[in-house]
């Protein structure tokens, strides 16, 4: 693949990021664009979003991509949760019918994750941070995905024996350590199956933005 990146300061105004993204658009060279979030305060996130035209936002941030991604009809899916499927399926795990409990319901990972969830056929719940009785309802979770950004929130009473535990949590410890969302050391001892931090959801991540990256090339050739 070719790749430019684009390290531009911190003072860049929003219609030199914007003008930048126009020609990236016309570049028939360039099939992807990721802008790296998050932006300066001063930059309007959401318009530059929406100015990646829809085939190239290999991110699936834009709503054109986040509706399809709605409908079960898409070309890309954000990164992180498109790993996890693929660890999912490459692991030979079955969606179908499966109680499918993520916890976490941001834009970029938790609601995506139970729309690809539910477009498999498990049966999903979202949780979030008034969700009442959180550990009654993941107790109930064949499939677990943890999406919340806090150390090793998910002890090993909120999870079913047997269940398979996706840790998408990546979170920095004042020593240094990096850790997820699962307390891995006793959920691992129960569950039938976990992803580790690092090394599990991480590398699919980035792997997926490359995938992506591969269908807005072969898309760009068959239109
Ligand atoms: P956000 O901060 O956007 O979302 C966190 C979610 O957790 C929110 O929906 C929030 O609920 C929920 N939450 C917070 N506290 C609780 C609680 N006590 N009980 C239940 N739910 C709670 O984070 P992201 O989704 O962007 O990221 C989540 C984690 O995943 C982070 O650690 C991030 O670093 C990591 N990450 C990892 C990636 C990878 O490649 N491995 C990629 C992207 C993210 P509410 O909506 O009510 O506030």
């Amino acid at each position: 693949m070719h790749s430019e990146m684009f390290a531009l300061p911190e003072e860049t105004t929003q219609d030199e990021l914007l003008s930048l993204i126009e020609k990236l658009n016309d570049d028939q060279k360039i099939h992807g664009i990721l802008v790296q979030l998050p932006l300066p305060k001063h930059l309007d996130e959401k318009s530059v979003i929406n100015a990646i035209r829809p085939e190239k936002d290999v991110d699936a941030f834009h709503p054109v991509n986040v509706g399809k991604i709605m409908i079960g009809d898409y070309d890309f899916v954000p990164c992180t949760p498109a790993g996890i499927m693929e660890l999912i399926a490459e692991s030979g795990v079955e969606v179908e019918g499966k109680t499918c409990v993520v916890v976490g319901r941001s834009n970029i990972v938790g609601k995506p994750m139970s729309m690809l969830l539910l477009h498999k056929n498990g049966t999903v719940t979202t949780c979030h941070s008034r969700t009442k009785n959180l550990k009654e309802v993941t107790k109930t979770a064949d499939i677990l995905v943890a999406a919340v950004g806090k150390a090793n929130f998910i002890s090993q009473d909120m999870v079913k024996p047997g269940a398979v535990v996706i840790d998408v949590g990546m979170n920095r410890l004042e020593n240094g350590a990096l850790v997820g969302d699962v307390d891995f050391e006793n959920v691992e001892k129960i569950a039938g199956a976990i992803t580790p931090v690092p090394g599990g959801v991480g590398p699919m991540t980035i792997a997926m933005l490359m995938k992506n990256t591969f269908t807005a090339a072969k898309n760009s050739k068959i239109k």
